[in-house]
């Protein structure tokens, strides 16, 4: 028998794994709070659900640690009344965290089985604000640009130029930027005109593979 409920384990995760190392924006610790992990991880990983590591979810991807989806959720600065872009749904996770902040999500996925699955986890969820597309997240979703955040759950070599371009102004940027072996998470805010950067420190994420990213 399970020793701990998932609902114990994720309160756990939140001052164990977040608190613990920083991370302080209530709205951020309460999405946490709330988001059932266990549901968007594969079945064999679930015991693992709130593990402070990445898990993979096939496709050889994976989604993050809860740390690193909850420093780059923070660093976007987010009040409520936002609508955010991200780049890799993967599992749906962090999309799903960001949509217990803001207005309305908007996720973009190259492959399509992950995007389906996460389509189906966060409809039975029922999460009314997230909007999913297969493609290539490189290009952005300039449909419903521009973007207050945009959060980029992939590496990539470099920002790509279409994601600012949909940025608003004052909007912010999030992406790991470095090579396929290791990346820095770089914030980027447009202001009058200008990049503002902010290192967030190292990370290691999956290749963000398409047009401005990896061939
Ligand atoms: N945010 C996800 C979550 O909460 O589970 C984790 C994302 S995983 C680390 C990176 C994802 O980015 C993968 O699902 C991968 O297929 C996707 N990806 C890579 N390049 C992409 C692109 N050009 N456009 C859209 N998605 C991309």
């Amino acid at each position: 028998m399970k020793q701990r409920s998932f609902k114990e384990e994720r309160k756990e995760m939140v001052e164990a794994q977040l608190i613990s190392r920083g991370i302080k924006d209530p709205l951020v610790l309460n999405a946490f709070y709330k988001v059932p992990r266990e549901k968007f991880v594969p079945s064999e990983q679930r015991d693992e659900s709130y593990s402070d590591f990445p898990l993979p979810i096939g496709e050889e991807q994976t989604i993050s640690q809860p740390y690193i989806v909850a420093l780059m959720t923070e660093a976007l600065r987010l009040k409520g009344e936002e609508k955010v872009l991200e780049i890799g749904t993967g599992s749906g996770y962090q999309a799903a965290i960001i949509a217990e902040i803001v207005k309305e999500v908007y996720s973009v996925e190259r492959i399509a089985i992950l995007a389906q699955r996460a389509k189906k986890i966060l409809k039975e969820l029922s999460y009314q604000n997230i909007k999913i597309k297969i493609g290539d997240g490189t290009k952005g979703w300039r449909e419903f640009s521009p973007y207050d955040a945009i959060i980029v759950t992939a590496a990539a070599p470099k920002p790509p130029q279409s994601l600012i371009k949909q940025l608003a102004i004052s909007g912010r940027l999030i992406v790991p930027v470095g090579n396929l072996y290791s990346q820095e998470l770089i914030l980027y805010e447009k202001r009058r005109g200008r990049l503002r950067t902010t290192n967030f420190g190292g990370c290691r994420f999956v290749p963000l593979k398409g047009e401005e990213g990896w061939k």
